[in-house]
């Protein structure tokens, strides 16, 4: 189920015949995109505009730690459209007890993760409560598969998944020793191997990570994706009334 209203999901065989190919249908709001198995094989030419739309617009993010929902507030605060979040809500956070957060006194993580989920709505972002099982390019764009056979397709798709790290492998991104655990890699914008998919947090740190590192990596990934959807260096200041 999702925190904000959502259609109910499409499904389709885990299975899908290599001779088959999936046959994108109808596009819908937040990147959601409903399908059915063909059974002819789709040209890529073949697929009209608005088939299209969903892998051309918008950001999705697997993770619900401090880095995904940071890029989430971030994006949908300067107005970003379908930006999403999926997730569990079964961050680390919920272990932890902060007395370490710059500006705030203390806060225990449940509570501080409970906040930024409200932030990310209050500012438009879809959190979805999903576990997604599977990443890929497509149209151009990234195809999230969830665990119900959901999909949803995106320009930008944000890896923030904490220390387990398997959808990063399983889309073929470049890795690195970082003193000794192998971290996907990535630059201080969170840009990996491969365009416009980012990573950020534990997913390219070692244990050397915080709650405010984490957020400072959701940060900077959410500045460089609207860097280059603004075509220019964007930062998020503001001002007192
Ligand atoms: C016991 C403990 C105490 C801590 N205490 C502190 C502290 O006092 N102060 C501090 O600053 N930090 C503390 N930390 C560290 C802090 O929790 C981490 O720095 C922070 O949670 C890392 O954030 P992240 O977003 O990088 O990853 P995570 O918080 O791990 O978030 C990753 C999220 O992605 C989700 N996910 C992964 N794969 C998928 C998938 N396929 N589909 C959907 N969702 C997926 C996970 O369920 C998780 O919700 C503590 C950690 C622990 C374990």
């Amino acid at each position: 189920m999702d925190d904000a209203s959502e259609d109910p999901s499409t499904t389709e065989d885990d299975h899908v015949e290599p001779d088959q190919q999936e046959k994108t249908a109808v596009s819908e709001g937040n990147g959601r995109v409903a399908s059915q198995v063909s059974d002819a094989v789709q040209e890529q030419d073949e697929v009209s505009m608005e088939e299209l739309l969903p892998y051309q617009q918008g950001v999705n993010i697997v993770g619900d730690g401090p880095t995904g929902l940071t890029a989430a507030l971030y994006l949908a605060k300067n107005d970003i459209k379908h930006v999403s979040v999926f997730g569990e809500n079964e961050t680390y956070l919920h272990d932890a007890y902060l007395y370490n957060y710059p500006g705030i006194d203390a806060i225990g993580g449940s509570a501080f993760a409970d906040t930024v989920r409200d932030q990310c709505k209050a500012f438009g972002a879809t959190l979805h409560t999903a576990f997604v099982k599977k990443v890929e390019p497509m149209h151009g764009g990234f195809r999230i598969t969830t665990s119900d056979g959901s999909h949803y397709g995106s320009k930008y798709l944000v890896l923030a998944e904490g220390d387990g790290r398997k959808l990063s492998e399983s889309l073929g991104l470049a890795f690195e020793d970082l003193d000794g655990t192998r971290v996907v890699k990535a630059d201080r914008y969170g840009r990996t191997s491969m365009e416009r998919v980012y990573a950020g947090g534990w997913t390219i740190r070692d244990n050397r990570i915080q709650a405010v590192i984490s957020a400072g990596d959701g940060a900077a990934i959410a500045l460089d994706i609207l860097s280059q959807e603004h075509e220019r260096k964007f930062h998020d200041f503001d001002v007192p009334e």
